[in-house]
């Protein structure tokens, strides 16, 4: 109801004649009418009020309401999203429907870092391979294996151990199947020699042949290297390559490989919440369906890769719940693991919730701890926020029991979430922070939970969207280059996000959720862009500076 009150009005009257802008609150109609959103409303009242003042016109409380009241229940006008500058490389990337797939997103290998291990473990690979193929005669002239490392890779390379994931590649070694204490022994003996067998020419190869190259200059992406055979000073053979972020490779004059099309081609959520709701099915048999025709695999095979990822998941959280509470994770941090004290003791919680948030986030800090020690972890979208997905992946299916193909259903929404995210923006920390990683990751499993509990295709975006939207400008600063402080935790508060994301997605009326993922991808892609390169992934600023290691 709107008050009727003539005192009132002639009060507010003789205020505005003495000091119209010495009391702000008289500008506002403070009743806000029932069904009304309070901040349009307040906002339209004031705007009403000081154009009053402005104009010496005489408007009183009364009126100020009912035009503010009749003005707030106009359809809200959507601000154009400002548009994406044309050079920027996701843009570039952006254009023609999503082709990612799912064995390309999802991968299986050593931590800490996609971009910083398992990337440059396949460039390395890819490059072994390369040069295995060359001509016998120029193969009996090589010398020497070289790799460089510049930007990013260069700046906290030492600190995920990007040198010992360049030489294991360089070996012969593939992320999803090196055994992690490989890469422990490379640490541990770094003086190790390897011979690496080009056709008939044997050449050894040491974490020597790795150089930490320049951190700053004119790179076609921040995780830029150079691997080169050499024959003295001849250079047989030379590829750049970039580690694009999620274990993603690209080099120069790069062509994608050639797809069958999707059969249902999305290029935006909206897009493809619309083929869901057109065939009335889910996100999650749409996102099947384009698995098998753009890969040409049968449901089976899809589901098989995707069964091997979720038991990926559940095994690293298990191993890292099973590590020893006195646990050190690697380097000079000395951060001791905490993913098994929390789980203990939060199993004891009396409150059912906080026991919930307590479990949830002991999964979180466990998978991600395995990160930090080099052992296998699951892109999802990365490294470094390879403890939100699992977490959640382990509640549902050990905690809350669900049925394997609500599961199943869940990481093929995750995915499409993931690869949107990829399309529009970037899935890389040197790119655009940590909103890129562990918000991602938050977006991803927010619409894991939605549809593993069968929510309807706009819940599902709500929950992701809400999600992103509140990890939108988060930096990436980890202190010495060391993907833990504050990665490890920062897995748990993304898994916990997730879930409030889910909670709140699921409780509202999903029809009035005002922002769709789109925008908030746009937003993410923005703020990528426009962040200081000092918090992206180089340790030059933030947390990186503030906390002194003794
Ligand atoms: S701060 Fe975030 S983006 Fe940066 S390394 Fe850690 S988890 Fe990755």
């Amino acid at each position: 109801m709107i008050k009727e009150d003539k005192d009132q009005d002639v009060a507010v009257h003789q205020s505005n004649v003495t000091d119209p802008i010495g009391d702000t609150d008289q500008l506002l109609s403070q009743e806000i009418p029932p069904g009304v959103d309070r901040r349009r409303f307040l906002m339209r009242s004031a705007v009403i009020g000081a154009a009053t003042v402005m104009t010496g016109r005489v408007v009183s409380a009364r009126e100020r309401t009912l035009k503010a009241f009749a003005e707030s229940l106009e359809p809200p006008q959507q601000s154009p999203a400002p548009p994406l500058d044309k050079n920027l490389n996701v843009v570039k990337k952006g254009q023609g429907p999503v082709m990612t797939v799912i064995d390309e997103f999802y991968k299986v290998g050593p931590g800490p870092s996609s971009s910083h291990t398992i990337g440059p473990m396949r460039i390395t690979y890819d490059f072994y391979q390369r040069a295995a193929k060359l001509p016998a005669d120029k193969l009996s002239k090589a010398t020497k294996l070289q790799v460089n490392l510049f930007g990013s890779l260069s700046a906290t390379g030492k600190g995920h151990g990007t040198e010992r994931a360049a030489l294991a590649g360089l070996v012969g070694k593939e992320p999803a199947t090196v055994d992690p204490l490989f890469l422990d022994s490379l640490r541990d003996k770094p003086d190790q020699t390897f011979d690496v067998k080009l056709g008939a020419k044997t050449i050894t190869v040491s974490l020597k042949d790795v150089i930490y190259d320049a951190t700053k200059g004119d790179f076609h992406h921040p995780n830029t290297m150079t691997v080169k055979l050499l024959g003295g000073n001849e250079v047989l053979l030379e590829q750049e390559y970039y580690s694009v972020g999620g274990g993603f490779i690209e080099w120069k004059g790069y062509t994608p490989p050639k797809k069958n099309p999707p059969k249902y081609p999305f290029r935006t959520m909206k897009e493809l919440r619309a083929h869901a709701d057109n065939n009335k099915t889910t996100i999650a048999k749409i996102m099947l369906a384009n698995e098998m025709s753009i890969a040409g695999r049968s449901e089976e095979e899809v589901y098989a890769f995707v069964d091997k990822i979720i038991n990926a998941m559940t095994a690293t959280v298990k191993s890292g719940l099973s590590m020893s509470e006195d646990d050190v994770l690697p380097g000079p941090i000395k951060l001791h693991s905490k993913a098994a004290t929390v789980y203990k003791r939060a199993m004891d919680d009396k409150l059912a919730a906080d026991r919930g948030v307590g479990l949830l986030s002991a999964c979180a800090l466990a998978a991600s701890e395995e990160n930090a020690r080099g052992h296998l972890v699951i892109t999802a979208p990365t490294g470094g926020s390879a403890g939100v997905m699992p977490s959640l992946v382990y509640a549902l299916t050990e905690g809350r029991k669900l049925p394997l193909e609500k599961i199943r259903d869940g990481m093929l929404a995750a995915a499409a979430i993931g690869y949107l995210c990829k399309h529009h923006a970037t899935l890389s920390a040197a790119e655009g922070g940590c909103q890129a990683e562990i918000g991602v990751a938050s977006a991803m499993a927010a619409a894991l939970i939605a549809t593993a509990n069968d929510a309807e295709s706009r819940v599902v975006e709500n929950a992701a969207e809400s999600a992103l939207e509140h990890h939108l400008g988060m930096t990436c600063d980890p202190v010495a280059g060391y993907v833990q402080v504050p990665c490890v935790e920062r897995c748990a508060f993304g898994a916990v996000k997730a879930w409030t994301a889910y909670e709140i997605a699921s409780n509202e009326i999903a029809s009035r959720h005002r922002i769709d993922l789109d925008a908030t991808i746009q937003a993410l892609a923005e703020t990528a862009k426009d962040m200081n390169s000092k918090y992206k992934e180089t340790s030059e600023a933030g947390l990186a500076l503030s906390v002194t290691l003794c």
